[in-house]
């Protein structure tokens, strides 16, 4: 049984504005006071971890801890399968001063000699509290990478990433949408039901 948030004050830890208010919009209806480890003034840990779950928890731990409020973080990033899952927790990473078109192509480049283009995103979320409990779950979606890039919506590797099922990408897909089926809205879905009355 997952502990629940009773308390109606939750720090996230990120201090990236977008992210923020998006998980704020995300637990509006549950009466949630969001707070930004950025507002807080709160450092950045390094991500030193080998998952996404591992990196969501030691985010989310170091804000509870500093702050003295329970916090949730996200970690989240494309993995393709045929290059042993690469670029994964260092998507990221991949892009240079902050644009992804060199960080597609080298998902393209080193993809090209492998037939399977098969792909998912995936999101961890971590709640944790001041005492050090936390509660953890992952969202994913599977598609396949794509090229040439297609669609200037989104962000990151959204315009190389087709889902299953569907003929567009995620570049070409309005944000409700991909939202709607997002790994990230799969993860949340789950954490709500665990942990939010
Ligand atoms: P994080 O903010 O450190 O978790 O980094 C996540 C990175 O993964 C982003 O910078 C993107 O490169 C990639 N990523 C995660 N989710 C998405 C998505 O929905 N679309 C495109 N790229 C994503």
């Amino acid at each position: 049984m997952a502990r629940t948030l009773e308390d109606g004050r939750l720090v996230i830890a990120s201090h990236n504005k977008d992210k923020v208010r998006e998980i704020a919009d995300l637990l509006s209806p549950y009466g949630t006071q969001v707070i930004s480890a950025g507002d807080l003034g709160l450092p950045e840990p390094e991500e030193t971890g080998a998952t996404f779950t591992e990196n969501a928890v030691l985010k989310a731990k170091a804000a509870a801890a500093d702050s003295n409020l329970p916090s949730l973080a996200d970690d989240s990033g494309l993995c393709v399968h045929a290059i042993g899952g690469q670029p994964g927790i260092y998507s990221a990473r991949w892009a240079v001063n902050g644009d992804f078109a060199p960080a597609m192509q080298k998902v393209h480049d080193l993809l090209a000699p492998h037939d399977d283009k098969s792909a998912h995103f995936m999101c961890a979320l971590a709640l944790c509290w001041p005492d050090g409990h936390c509660e953890t779950v992952e969202g994913r979606i599977d598609g396949t990478v794509v090229w040439p890039p297609r669609g200037d919506l989104g962000f990151g590797y959204d315009p190389i990433f087709q889902p299953e099922g569907r003929d567009i990408t995620f570049g070409e897909t309005p944000p409700e949408k991909k939202h709607a089926v997002s790994h990230r809205a799969r993860a949340f879905a789950k954490l709500v039901g665990a942990c939010f009355r």
